[in-house]
Order: C-alpha cells, then structure tokens, then sequence
C-alpha cells in the first residue's frame, strides 16, 4: 500500500507543479507583462491547463485509487490520507467526465472572449460581446451536462467553486437574507448618508501602500513567505503554502481603494499560508471553496478592518501617517466613511450591507440565462430592471451595467458569484465563533493585536486545506449547519449603532 500511496502522491505533486507553475504565469500576466506578451501567455497558459488535466485523468490514477480506498476506508476519516484518497477519488470522478476537447473550446473561448472584453468594455460596446456571451452559456450548458443527473442546470457549475451548494439551497439563503437585508438598507438610506469626503482627499501612493501592508503583516502575513504588487483588479494567488501574493491597486483620490483591498487579499493569503506544510504538493494545499476562501477576506477585511476597536487603535496612526488631510478628522467621522451605506451601481465598491444585493441580481440573470427564460440580447434591460427595482438605481450605460463584471467575460456564465455572498455570511459565522472561543478577541483588535484570532483561525480552518468540504468545515467549526443568523446579527448591532435603529 506504502508503494502504491507514494506513486498517488508523486502523481498528484506533479500536476500541482503543473497547476502553480500556470499560477506564476497568471501573476505575471497581471502584473508586469508587458502587452506584447498576452497572445502568447493565453496560449501558454491553456496549454498548461491541459498538461494538468491530462495528467488528472490519467487511468493509472483511477487505478491507483481502486487499490487504496478499501486502505483508506480503514482509516480515521480526518486522516491526511484518507482525505487525500476521497478529495482525489472526486477531483478525478469530475475530471475525467470532462472531454479534454470541450476544456480545449472553453480555454479558447475564454482567451478570446476575455481580450475582446477588455476593449467593448470601455467602449460600451454589449453588442460587441453578444455572441462571445451566448456561446458562453452553450459551453456552461455543455459543461453541465457532463454531469447528469442534477436538479438545476447551474448545479454542476456552482458545485466546481461552492460544492455541496446547489441553485435550490443558495437560493433559498438568498431569500432569507433578502427579507432581513431589504428593510435594513430602507432604513439606513432613508437617512442623511455619510459624508465620507475625508477618504477622497490626495494621499500619496508610497505611504498608502506601506501604510496597507503594514497592517497586513500585523494581522499575519508573512514578506518571507509572499509579496505585494500593483495590478488592474487586485486578487491573490499561491504558488506553494510558502509563497503566497497579494496584488493591490491604489487611486491617490480614494483612501479606501488600496487599503481595504489589500486587507481583503490578505484574508485571502493568511488562509492559503496556514495550510499545514504536510499537504503541500497535494490537492488539499489550498482553501477548500470560494464561499469559505470570501469568508477569510471578508472577515479580515470588515469584521476586523472595518470595525470601531480597530480604529480606535490604528486612527491615530493613520492620522500620524496624513496629518494634512486627517489632523482635523474625528475618529468617528472617519469610522462612519469607511462604513458609508448607499445604493450604487458598482459591486466593487459596495458597502457591506448592500454587497448582496448586487450578487443576487447576478445569480439570478445566470440561472434565468442558464435556463433560457432570459435571451443574452434581453440582458442588459434585465439588468437595468434589477438595479432599479433591487437599488434604485439604474446605470446611464452598459459600462456600469452588464458589462461591469469580467466573470460573464471568462468564458463560462454561472457558478461564480454565490461565493461572495456565502462568504459574507460565513465570515459573521466564523467570527462569532472566535469570539465565544475567546472574548478577549475584541479587546485585542482594539490594542492592535490579532494573535489570538489568526491562531483560532488558523486551528479551525486554515490548516485543513481542502480535506473537509465548507459544509463539514462549518458542521466542525460551529456545531451546526450554515445560518444567516449571526451575519444579520452583526449587521443590525454594526449598524444599528451607527444609524441609531
Ligand atoms: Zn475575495
């Protein structure tokens, strides 16, 4: 058996070199490749991407897994290499209904569909995309239908990013949370909005990115075992459980943009960096869904980042930091712009309690879209309808509307927004939890420290990787299944406060 784990695991660490080697080329790709470079970086990184796929379905894999799961059976189920066994068995079993030819169309697509974005974009130009986009929903369509047998036609889709969620339950959430979101954000914006016209004053680029990445390491993350860099639309990516990146992007005009957007990231890099070392070269070396990957950057970015204590610590430190622009700023004028509610058309910039409102919107078009009761040339109306009935607000153009958004643009439509709102949910969730664990939590943030909360964090999520899916995970964690209820809780105590309701 000795011999026949160790030929899985020599097998298995080849296709992660394959996978983080393409990841090093997608960091590249958005950070420092010059232009030039793209057609032939797409090409590369495709051709990565069917290296990795060829080698996963490989019937020698298969073959393997047959002899070692009645092994695996006999060991305890949160064992490293049962869970390497049964995370495999799936990853293959999905895999290997996947035609490489349908993964080569879709790769294509994608490149194409991605670089066309990129300028009808700018140029409102939905029309431009049309096409581009109905074949998007055929190769979706197709790549669901690889695995029949599901209820809902985003089934299979939403299951590759969110397994265990299936259309039914996300949107069954969704209609809880809508109740209780709706009548939260009617009463926060029938008041006065914030005035957050302190964060857009000028502040120097060098000193907002050290001032960003100075907290980032107080909350954990690690310069000898990752980085920062600029890019367009800032995200992490790992490249080993040692070397993890974050990317930000900074607006001299915003104090909030680079700040809050590196404090999300590195949610996202603490996770990947906790990984135990002893699944590293294996596929539990990383976060497990993007629902629980969101709730990291999430709570790093607004259960902590957003949160008075921690304010009332760092305030005078920023302060320190721009003196011209924030010596005569109180700190609670300061608490209340970084907190601003209002309805808007750009998710990006949403603030957390009207942040779901926007995934909703989209989960709904791409089912409807999936399903064929809404035609791509109806979209942008469809849209527009959203915004205004969900928002009141309604886009003047496509820009701000349909068009705003790269995931639809990616080749594949459905399965990628649930995540965000998931995630939000599960960061409450989460941070109740460490907090029952451990109240002394909140006084700490309030002195600048995170030790207590990055090590809980770290012994109940982190480490495991992907050896238990979100739903096991949240069952281990919390006792209990997936709620809302401590994400409405935290919204009605935040902002409660804040808007006296
Ligand atoms: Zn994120």
């Amino acid at each position: 058996m000795e011999k026949k784990l160790e030929a899985l695991k020599t097998r298995l660490q080849e296709i992660e070199d394959v996978k983080l080697a393409t990841a090093v080329l997608g960091w590249d790709q958005a950070t420092y490749m010059p232009r030039g470079g793209a057609p032939a970086r797409g090409r590369q990184m495709a051709t990565l991407g069917q290296i990795a796929h060829e080698k996963l379905i490989d019937p020698a894999i298969g073959n393997l897994l047959d002899a070692l799961e009645p092994w695996a059976e006999t060991l305890p189920y949160d064992s490293n290499d049962a869970a390497l066994i049964r995370i495999t068995r799936y990853n293959y079993d999905q895999a290997v209904k996947i035609p490489s030819s349908l993964l080569a169309e879709l790769n294509e697509h994608a490149a194409v569909t991605y670089q066309k974005w990129t300028s009808a974009r700018p140029e409102n130009n939905y029309a431009a995309l049309r096409d581009n986009l109905a074949k998007s929903i055929d190769l979706a369509r197709r790549m669901a239908d690889c695995f029949p047998g599901y209820d809902h036609i985003a089934d299979p889709l939403i299951d590759l990013s969110d397994r265990g969620m299936k259309a039914e339950s996300v949107r069954a959430l969704f209609a809880d949370l809508r109740t209780q979101l709706v009548p939260l954000v009617k009463a926060i914006t029938s008041q006065e909005p914030a005035d957050n016209s302190c964060l857009k004053q000028h502040y120097p680029e060098d000193a907002q990115l050290a001032f960003g990445l100075q907290i980032a390491q107080k909350y954990g993350f690690d310069l000898h075992r990752g980085r920062q860099d600029k890019t367009h639309h800032p995200f992490m990516i790992k490249f080993s459980i040692n070397d993890v990146r974050i990317t930000t992007r900074v607006r001299e005009n915003d104090l909030g943009e680079a700040l809050f957007s590196t404090l999300h990231e590195t949610g996202h890099a603490l996770y990947e960096a906790g990984v135990s070392q002893e699944l590293e070269g294996t596929p539990l070396d990383g976060g497990t869904s993007s629902g629980i990957h969101e709730s990291q950057s999430r709570l790093w970015e607004n259960l902590v980042g957003r949160s008075r204590p921690f304010w009332h610590h760092y305030y005078p430190k920023l302060q320190a930091t721009f003196p011209d622009q924030l010596q005569n700023v109180p700190l609670d004028t300061f608490y209340r712009a970084i907190n601003k509610v209002i309805p808007s058309l750009i998710r990006t910039d949403a603030d957390e309690v009207t942040y779901n409102l926007h995934i909703m919107i989209r989960f709904d078009l791409e089912l409807a879209l999936l399903e064929g009761t809404l035609d791509v040339k109806d979209l942008p109306d469809a849209w527009h309808a959203r915004y205004e009935s969900d928002l009141g607000v309604r886009a003047s153009n496509d820009i701000n509307g349909v068009l705003q958004d790269v995931h639809w643009y990616s080749g594949i439509v459905g399965g990628a927004f649930q995540g965000y709102t998931l995630g939000n949910v599960m960061s409450a969730l989460f941070f109740a939890q460490a907090i029952k664990a451990h109240p002394e939590i909140t006084k700490e943030i309030a002195h600048g420290e995170f030790g207590t909360l990055h090590t809980w964090l770290k012994e109940q999520i982190y480490q495991h990787g992907s050896k238990y899916t979100a739903n096991e995970l949240i069952e281990r964690v919390t006792g209990g299944p997936l709620t809302i209820e401590p994400y409405i809780q935290y919204l009605h105590t935040k902002y409660g406060e804040l808007y006296g309701l």
